[in-house]
């Protein structure tokens, strides 16, 4: 059997462990590309005994070198508490990550996969997003690192294609949580269970009724796949992501019934430019991959609750 030679920028984070299990398991040779920023080992020690997996400590930022038939660009900090800890060095992993990886993959002629995301809408005037929209995003704001980050990655995405004939996929991701999510990085989903099992208190940001789509990690590395599959020509962007919307608050009272917490609700101000509303259209992704999220939220929610009830 000729196995394919996937390099995974990232693949130490969260969403990069699941995808770099998953290729393992469908017998491909998975190089496992981080610099550790916000990754773990712990996330991938299970991986290592594996021969076809080897891990490679280095930072996108500078050029890299290897022979692969496909790379899935990840590495970038995902959480706002980590893109926003050095916003300059969060710009030169997306934009330098991007360039670097794009030349790789000229020179070796792999297939490349950019980890996109929802961000690019930024605060969104369409509701649900497509992918025709344009976004409404402050170039100059506490986001920008990321947004502005991403959306010239994919600049760069669509140009080495149309210039160099790079074999490009671009996927934007919405909100996405699961196991393995670091309990520090402050997202909401991994905030409110942990506090839950602490019996602390559930911080909602602003009044709660800002809504986000939440995809769990199976679903996305599904889709990933499927796209990096899709047939010759098809760019995208793809929006990956759950459809069914929730309220803040609604996901807060969803995480106290799941793990029978006595944690109550405290409001906290709502971080500037938070987005108020967060949905995909998928109508593209199920046409081009057909595929759409299987896992509903409770059902995602109770194998994330129990992978934290073994952490904290
Ligand atoms: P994560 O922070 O867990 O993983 C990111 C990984 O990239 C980490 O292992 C980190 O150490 C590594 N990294 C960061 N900067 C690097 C650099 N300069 N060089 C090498 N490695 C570097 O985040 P995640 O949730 O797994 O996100 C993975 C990708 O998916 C990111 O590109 C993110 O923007 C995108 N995404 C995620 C979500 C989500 O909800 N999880 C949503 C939209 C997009
Ligand atoms: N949020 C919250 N409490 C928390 C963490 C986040 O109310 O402890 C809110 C946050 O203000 C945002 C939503 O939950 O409106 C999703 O936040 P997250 O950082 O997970 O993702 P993003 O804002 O990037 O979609």
């Amino acid at each position: 059997m000729i196995r394919k030679k996937v390099l995974v920028t990232g693949g130490a984070g969260f969403v990069g462990s699941h995808l770099c299990e998953r290729l393992l398991n469908e017998n491909n040779e998975v190089y496992c590309l981080d610099n550790f920023f916000t990754g773990q080992k712990q996330n991938i020690v299970h991986l290592l005994d594996n021969p076809y997996f080897e891990l490679i400590r280095h930072d996108v930022t500078s050029p890299f070198f290897i022979e692969a038939d496909e790379i899935y660009n990840l590495a970038c900090p995902a959480s706002p508490i980590h893109y926003q800890y050095n916003p300059i060095k969060t710009m030169k992993t997306s934009v330098m990550g991007a360039i670097n990886m794009l030349g790789l993959a000229k020179r070796i002629k792999a297939k490349i996969l950019q980890a996109s995301t929802s961000e690019v809408y930024g605060n969104p005037l369409v509701h649900p997003q497509e992918e025709s929209y344009w976004g409404n995003v402050n170039p100059i704001g506490e986001r920008s690192c990321y947004d502005e980050g991403k959306r010239a990655a994919e600049t760069l995405f669509v140009d080495y294609h149309k210039q160099n004939n790079v074999d490009v996929k671009i996927v934007r991701i919405f909100n996405t949580y699961g196991p393995r999510m670091h309990p520090n990085d402050g997202r909401v989903v991994s905030n409110f269970i942990v506090q839950a099992l602490q019996g602390q208190d559930i911080t909602v940001y602003g009044e709660g009724d800002q809504t986000r789509s939440f995809q769990y990690v199976d679903d996305l590395v599904e889709a990933m796949m499927r796209m990096m599959a899709s047939r010759d020509g098809f760019i995208g962007p793809v929006n990956t992501g759950n459809p069914d919307e929730f309220t803040i608050l609604e996901l807060a009272q969803k995480v106290i019934e799941l793990t029978g917490s006595k944690s109550k609700i405290i409001y906290k101000p709502l971080p500037s430019d938070d987005p108020m509303m967060r949905k995909p259209d998928i109508s593209l992704a199920k046409k081009e991959l057909d595929w759409e999220p299987k896992i509903k939220l409770e059902e995602g929610l109770t194998k994330t609750i129990d992978f934290f009830k073994t952490i904290v």
